[in-house]
């Protein structure tokens, strides 16, 4: 599933407070891996909504 993005920028990119890390390929504009660190999210639950927050 990798092979396709040798020799592609990949990123390590980080949303909500260290909440959820992501791997991404730059020129695919594709997450390749993703994971969520329930440490975060229990902690800063109300940061990480308000920081969803797109039902409003
Ligand atoms: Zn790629």
């Amino acid at each position: 599933m990798l092979r396709q993005h040798v020799g592609h920028n990949l990123v390590c990119v980080m949303y909500g407070d260290e909440a959820n890390v992501a791997i991404e390929c730059e020129d695919c504009n594709e997450v390749l891996l993703d994971y969520d660190n329930e440490d975060v999210i229990k902690q800063g639950k109300k940061y990480y909504d308000e920081y969803e927050g797109d039902d409003e």
